[in-house]
């Protein structure tokens, strides 16, 4: 059984991630969606938000388990028996700093492979930054996020 597991901040989850997922499980029998703490980055919905609204956004989808994660992600990748990790790549942009961190992962732990997936084209521009940002503007991102993620959003600026 091949295992790959897909860190991210995802604050929030958009259809980027999803459809890196999607293409994940192409090439594993089972993708793993670590969400990182991430305390440094400030994120505007908790880990156990997060970690539900991707659950709620692959439910019905098999092979993918959802979880929170903290610490080494080569630890964490060894513990799950994972071979892979996987990272999107939307643009040049991306690259410095998926490279730096595919090759420092290999250096903490050479059993790893980082693959990295290019999304769908409609999907190259987004990120869940500018996701945040539409939103906080009163703008509408339904096109962009599952519709679980669409109505948290609201909520969370209704307040
Ligand atoms: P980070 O892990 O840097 O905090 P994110 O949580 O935003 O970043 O994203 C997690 C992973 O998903 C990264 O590999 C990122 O490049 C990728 N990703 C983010 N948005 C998209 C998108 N629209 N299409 C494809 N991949 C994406």
């Amino acid at each position: 059984m091949t295992i790959a597991i897909y860190p991210g901040t995802f604050d929030p989850f958009t259809n980027g991630h999803l459809d890196i997922v999607q293409r994940a499980l192409r090439l594993f029998d089972k993708v793993i969606v670590t969400v990182a703490r991430n305390s440094s980055k400030n994120p505007m919905f908790s880990e156990k938000e997060r970690l539900k609204l991707i659950q709620e956004s692959v439910k019905g989808m098999k092979n993918v388990d959802v979880e929170l994660f903290d610490g080494l992600l080569v630890d964490y990748a060894r513990e799950k028996k994972a071979t892979a990790i996987v990272r999107g790549l939307r643009a040049i942009s991306d690259f410095e700093y998926e490279l730096q961190m595919a090759l420092m992962n290999r250096k903490l732990n050479n059993a790893f492979e980082t693959v990295f997936l290019m999304p769908n084209e409609k999907y190259t521009y987004l990120n869940s930054n500018i996701v945040r940002e539409i939103a906080r503007l009163g703008g509408n991102v339904s096109e962009f996020v599952p519709s679980v993620v669409n109505n948290a959003l609201r909520q969370k600026l209704k307040k």
